[in-house]
């Protein structure tokens, strides 16, 4: 079977950058590294960082004189507050595209905006966003909520950096209709684009789609729901989930990932596949 992989398969920028700032951190004075939560949304990294001292912390009043590092996703002002009262040494790797929209978000509540927020409720990433809109935020998760909505009158709609362009495009012109005066700024990032792109340009190409990524990982899931409206597509987390008799009629697959699926997890399933 022949394999064509996602140019944009594998770490995103913000990703890349926050495991590296990790193991910097890890092998120069400061290790081991404590982060805020799951680095990353994969076992399998998450047990090689584990090996290079790097674990989500079990315990916060525990710390002592360690170093505990935000993850891509961000946190609330209010959690950032919490984690520098601790006696450990902070360090941030919050995803600059991340930190662009906590700072739109902020500005335009301290502007006396109510802020929308197209996005996953409970998300990591969202719960940071939320945290910056100082008590005027909202999360809806597409046009359909828009009914929902409080009357208000200035309002500002932003998106979570991993949802569909064309859902953020629905959800502004509803919102639009009943906020006429809307400032809609759309900040999906660059990596979600290039992700699903190349999932439209590929399936003209291939019979099929492989997307490898954590079951809870919301941009993977997202690729799955894209590549899904295309082609018959097989959401999978490592090589071994894969199963020969889903690939019977299957000439040519496409592969590609979510934005924390490491290198190596890809090339197994390249490999895999190929030898199917
Ligand atoms: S998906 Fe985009 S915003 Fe999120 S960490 Fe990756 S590059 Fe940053």
């Amino acid at each position: 079977m022949e394999v064509i992989v996602a140019r944009s398969a594998g770490f995103c920028m913000g990703v890349q950058r926050a495991v590296e700032k990790a193991r910097r951190l890890a092998s120069g004075q400061e290790g081991p590294v404590y982060t805020d939560g799951a680095l990353i949304h994969n076992q399998q990294m998450m047990a090689q960082l584990d090996s290079e001292n790097i674990r989500p912390c079990p315990d916060l009043a525990a710390l002592r004189d360690d170093t505990l590092l935000i993850r891509a996703h961000g946190i609330p002002p209010a959690r950032r507050k919490r984690l520098q009262a601790l006696p450990c040494r902070l360090r941030d790797a919050t995803c600059p595209d991340v930190a662009r929209i906590q700072g739109l978000i902020r500005k335009h509540a301290r502007q006396g905006y109510q802020v929308v927020i197209l996005g996953d409720s409970g998300h990591a990433e969202v719960v940071g966003l939320l945290g910056f809109a100082e008590g005027r935020g909202h999360v809806i998760a597409g046009p359909e909520d828009v009914a929902r909505l409080p009357e208000m009158e200035k309002v500002c709609l932003v998106s979570q950096s991993t949802q569909f362009p064309s859902r953020f495009e629905a959800t502004a012109h509803t919102m639009r209709a009943r906020y006429p005066a809307l400032i809609a700024i759309d900040t999906i990032c660059d990596a979600t684009r290039h992700r699903q792109g190349d999932i439209v340009e590929m399936a003209d190409q291939v019979d099929a789609f492989v997307v490898v990524g954590g079951s809870h990982s919301a941009n993977t899931l997202r690729l799955v729901e894209l590549a899904r409206g295309l082609k018959p597509t097989v959401h999978i987390q490592t090589a071994g989930d894969l199963q020969p008799g889903e690939f019977e009629d299957v000439r040519i697959v496409g592969l590609t990932a979510g934005a924390s699926t490491p290198s190596f997890i890809i090339a197994e399933v390249r490999a895999q596949l190929e030898a199917f």
